[in-house]
């Protein structure tokens, strides 16, 4: 048999989607830029239907026709150089699919350049690492719909299952579409991730909670609304002792420095690009920042004072559920800005995205699954075109229930002295949301005033520009 698929790059993503599609009882063809990559797969799975190359000619060769290509290789420079190999190896019809972590403008010039030579071109988000590869990745394909009803079958048999059975795979729009939800995706794990960080902080170091009871909080929430992926992997990290022999929790033993790939920052960027505010994701990509700058912290620690007066705590349990509700509510901010997003995109670059159907392809199979993506999706069920989040009964109900929560508990961790960014960018962005007035009317005053940038009125129509001062 000819394999109908094959993949280019072996590293960890490409081995292990590989391995996915064979399993699903496909021939599967691999190749490798440097072949020790390749022979090291084939040495230790040498009884699997792969077909190894050892140069790219060969390994279009040995293609089945329509050929369907999965590359997983370095984004970049690295999926430029792979692209500009295979070109002229490949017909008009064939199906190119890059499954790195792309940028999203980068496909799209991708995408019309192939799109020259007839050859279909797929941008693909991957979620899931390395074993969500292996076991069923959340998909994320963009690109012409034609193109991806050839690959359709492979990527439904290889992606995550949700709990109904639908398979972690859609089409999500033309071109770049496909990477830019991938990239939302990241920003909102970002977001996520520091909501989560922020709460063991208050409970940790404002009611003085032990790790192992941190380890039982996050236990609990993983059984009720908050129920996600990350959840509970917390409070797994949270039971986890240092293997390297000092017999404390590994996460006091782990530098308070978080690194980055860069896709948090590319959906904050989009977003200023796009006009559409974005607070979370980028507070909390400013988190990661600055807790890198551990040499300067550690030195202002020394010289600048935090409050004077440390709030007192009555009812700790009570304040622990306070935490809860907060950190569903800058969730469902987060979501919120999100979706936001995405719609502003789909209606920018022309993608038609279908939120719905993103949010139900993050149930399973990523780094953000979680129970709560079931609820947006009955919210673009009941309302496709929904303007925000926040205007459906469900998350208006949450939002009306759980925000004396949030302030009391930014409010708490702000007389502390415990450092709230996304939090407090939440219930910020919530009541700019809701506000009828805004002070921007000053604002546009002062623009008016140094620039004569002209205002609108709030009681009759025209564009006016107020005299400030005599010209000398
Ligand atoms: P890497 O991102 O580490 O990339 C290594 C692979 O790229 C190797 O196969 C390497 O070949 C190949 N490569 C790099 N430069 C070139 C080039 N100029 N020409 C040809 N091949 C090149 O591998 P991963 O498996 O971690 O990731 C693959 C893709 O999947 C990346 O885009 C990544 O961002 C994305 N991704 C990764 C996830 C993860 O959890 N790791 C999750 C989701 C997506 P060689 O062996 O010859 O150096």
């Amino acid at each position: 048999d000819k394999p109908q698929i094959g993949v280019i790059g072996m590293a960890v993503m490409g081995k292990n989607l590989a391995l996915n599609i064979e399993s699903r009882g496909y021939t599967v063809a691999i190749y490798n830029r440097s072949a020790a990559k390749t022979e090291a797969v084939m040495k230790d799975h040498s009884e699997k239907k792969l077909v190894p190359s050892y140069s790219v000619e060969d390994f279009v060769k040995s293609l089945e026709k329509p050929r369907r290509i999965l590359m997983m290789v370095k984004a970049g420079a690295g999926t430029d150089a792979v692209i500009d190999e295979l070109l002229p190896l490949l017909d008009a019809g064939d199906v190119l699919i890059d499954g790195g972590n792309t940028f999203f403008e980068d496909t799209m010039r991708r995408s019309e350049k192939l799109d020259e030579s007839g050859i279909n071109f797929i941008g693909m988000g991957v979620s899931g690492g390395e074993l969500g590869a292996l076991q069923g990745p959340s998909l994320m394909p963009g690109g012409q719909k034609a193109a991806y009803d050839l690959v359709a079958p492979i990527l439904e048999q290889i992606s995550a299952k949700a709990e109904d059975g639908a398979p972690c795979v859609a089409y999500m729009g033309p071109n770049g579409a496909g990477h830019y939800v991938k990239m939302v995706h990241n920003g909102i794990e970002y977001g996520d991730m520091e909501l989560i960080a922020e709460s063991y902080n208050i409970m940790r170091n404002v009611l003085g909670y032990s790790v192992e009871q941190l380890a039982d909080v996050f236990k609990e929430w993983n059984e009720g609304e908050l129920s996600s992926y990350l959840a509970e992997i917390t409070a797994d990290i949270l039971t986890r002792k240092d293997d390297e022999g000092t017999d404390k929790p590994i996460v006091d033993m782990i530098l308070d420095a978080a690194g980055n790939k860069g896709t948090g920052k590319w959906s904050s960027q989009n977003a200023l690009e796009l006009g559409v505010p974005q607070s979370l994701i980028t507070e909390a990509v400013y988190a990661r920042y600055i807790s890198a700058l551990k040499d300067e912290r550690v030195k202002a620690s020394k010289v600048l004072p935090g409050p004077t007066q440390k709030p007192a705590v009555d009812d700790v349990k009570a304040v622990v559920e306070k935490v809860r509700q907060a950190l569903y509510f800058g969730k469902i901010m987060s979501y919120a800005q999100g979706f936001e997003q995405m719609r502003v995109a789909s209606e920018n670059y022309d993608w038609n995205l279908h939120y719905g159907e993103i949010a139900s392809i993050w149930r399973e199979g990523c780094i953000i699954k979680a129970q709560f993506l079931q609820k947006i999706t009955d919210a673009y069920d009941r309302k496709p075109d929904l303007q925000n989040l926040l205007l459906d009964q469900y998350f208006l109900d949450i939002a009306k229930n759980y925000q004396q929560s949030i302030r009391d508990i930014v409010a708490l961790a702000t007389q502390a002295g415990i450092p709230v960014p996304v939090l407090s960018a939440a219930i910020s962005y919530y009541d700019s949301y809701r506000s009828e007035v805004l002070p921007a009317n000053l604002t546009q005053a002062q623009r008016d005033y140094f620039g004569a940038h002209t205002y609108n009125r709030v009681d009759k129509e025209g564009i006016f520009h107020y005299t400030w001062y005599k010209e000398q």
